[in-house]
């Protein structure tokens, strides 16, 4: 499955009757366009440029209620913000542990997936999440390895 696009997204809502502000769909429109899987305050930030009057709690509400809807992920990392992503088809992220940059990489097919009997376990299993951890190429370039900051 593609990515849904912001106005299919839009679109798809409205035939389930949900309707969104502006200020909303505004939110909705910059993750189903970023390729960045920005954190609510980021989101915050892009979005005060159009709307100054819109507060932090209507950014949590809505990132809480297109979650629930389904257009949305939220992506958390333990003790460091969430992150939002848009992008709604089956991906697998990419996850820089030097600046924390996430990207969307393809999923391995399932079929090359070793899956525990998962079944067997009792649970009724809804989806997976799959991140890849490395240092990226730009975090590569400025690192400073330990020999060379010996010598100088
Ligand atoms: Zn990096
Ligand atoms: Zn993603």
């Amino acid at each position: 499955m593609q990515r849904s696009t912001f106005t299919e997204s839009l679109a798809d809502l409205k035939s389930r009757g949900v309707r969104l502000t502006p200020q909303r769909q505004m939110i909705l429109r910059y993750l189903k366009e970023t390729h960045e899987h920005p954190t609510a305050e980021q989101i915050y930030h892009q979005v005060c440029q159009e709307f100054s009057g819109i507060s932090m709690a209507t950014v949590y509400n809505t990132l809480h209620r297109l979650k629930e809807l389904g257009v949305i992920r939220e992506l958390s990392y333990g003790d460091m913000s969430s992150r939002y992503d848009g992008n709604d088809s089956e991906h697998a992220h990419l996850v820089c542990e030097g600046c924390g940059k996430v990207s969307d990489v393809p999923c391995p097919p399932k079929s090359s997936l070793e899956m525990p009997e998962l079944a067997a376990l009792g649970y009724a299993v809804g989806s997976y999440r799959l991140e890849f951890y490395g240092i990226c190429p730009s975090c590569q370039a400025h690192e400073v390895h330990p020999q060379e900051s010996e010598l100088n």
